[in-house]
């Protein structure tokens, strides 16, 4: 076993301590890497306080990891030690299913090892997460990272990063497109920066008005108030695409009203609550409201590699690790610029 230290819940709701806990061995087909950063998701927050429902306790958490290799295992072939690489929501999957076969790991339906609070393939050893000083990861699910960008930066396109980048690509919104990103936090920063990026129209819609200037340099061209009615009411039927990154419960009916005639609404966001929708607000205007989860690994890659060439990361404030609970305090008052990254030296 390795020896590994991290920061953990103990149990649903508690807050987050240092814990020493075990790493498997490194099997044949590993990596072991040194952990660098990790990005700070609010589905971290989400399941800490369990608030989905499906916590595995004690939990380390952390799917945005970006580390250098020091060990592979006696049959890897794609990395080496020193290589900088990344890991993000996904450790492991069936392999063998439609979804597997088809890199859309993220849909496996014999249920994917989640990087933590899950299991791994034997369904009974759990999974711990990036908030911690190393990982060992088997080496199809780890990612080869530009060492020309920012470090910091990239750790958040593990997650933040595919989750926007993919239903973006999904949905093939580019050129010509009017899309509207709702909330502008960690998902919602990368979205506008991807559809920008991709020739669409991108409106910003958050409650937040100090953060109408960042939303314009992040690539925004319109700004709109969700409190203000006026403004609300000036872009009714006007989007083709929404991409909802909301992590607390809000009114779908209000947003979908905005959407144009085959309009699609793409749920990102997952708040623990369920809420209502009324049929009236899909069948008028044929509109779809829909989700996508993460992205499967060859999509991952496919993502860091546009990145790259373009020079995409993300706008981080790096956090020492005990500044963690006071980053999800922020969070969840949408005080976030626009992903908190730990810098894992300060473990
Ligand atoms: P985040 O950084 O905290 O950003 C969420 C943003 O939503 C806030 O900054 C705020 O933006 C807005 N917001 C918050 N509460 C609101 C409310 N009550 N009403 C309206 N807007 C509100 O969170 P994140 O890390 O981007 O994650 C967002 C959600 O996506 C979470 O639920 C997370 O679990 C989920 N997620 C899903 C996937 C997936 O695969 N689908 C992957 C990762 C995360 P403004 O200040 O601009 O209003
Ligand atoms: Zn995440
Ligand atoms: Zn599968």
């Amino acid at each position: 076993m390795i020896y590994t230290t991290g920061y953990v819940a103990k149990k649903s709701g508690s807050l987050l301590e240092p814990w020493d806990f075990q790493r498997r061995d490194i099997h044949p087909q590993d990596i072991q890497l040194d952990i660098l950063y990790c990005g700070v998701c609010h589905s971290d927050l989400h399941q800490v306080r369990d608030e989905w429902g499906n916590g595995i306790f004690p939990m380390v958490p952390g799917h945005e990891i970006i580390g250098r290799v020091t060990k592979t295992g006696s049959l890897v072939t794609k990395f080496k030690a020193g290589d900088l690489v990344g890991v993000g929501c996904l450790v492991d999957s069936c392999r063998e299913c439609d979804n597997c076969q088809h890199g859309l790991e993220q849909y496996c339906t014999n249920g994917h090892s989640q990087t933590y609070n899950s299991y791994e393939q034997d369904k009974k050893t759990p999974t711990y997460g990036g908030y911690s000083n190393l990982i060992v990861v088997h080496e199809d699910f780890v990612l080869h990272v530009s060492d020309k960008l920012p470090i910091e930066g990239i750790a958040p396109l593990l997650c933040a990063g595919i989750t926007t980048y993919s239903p973006l690509r999904h949905w093939k919104v580019g050129k010509g497109h009017k899309v509207a990103i709702l909330g502008l936090g960690g998902l919602g920063h990368m979205a506008v920066k991807f559809a920008s990026s991709f020739g669409a129209e991108v409106t910003m819609l958050s409650t937040s008005p100090s953060k109408e200037a960042d939303a314009k340099r992040l690539g925004a061209h319109k700004f709109v108030l969700t409190s203000n009615e006026e403004s609300v009411n000036a872009v009714k039927g006007y989007f083709d695409f929404i991409v909802d990154t909301v992590s607390a419960p809000h009114d779908y009916n209000l947003y979908l009203s905005l959407l144009r005639s085959d309009g699609v609404h793409i749920c990102l966001g997952a708040p623990p609550a369920p809420t209502e929708i009324m049929g009236f607000n899909l069948i008028m205007g044929r509109r779809s409201l829909v989700g996508s989860l993460i992205g499967g690994l060859p999509e991952t890659q496919e993502m860091l590699d546009y990145c790259a060439e373009h020079n995409i990361v993300s706008d981080v404030e790096v956090i020492d690790m005990k500044y963690i609970d006071k980053a999800y305090d922020r969070m969840l008052k949408g005080d976030v610029h626009y992903r908190f990254v730990i810098d894992m030296a300060t473990l």
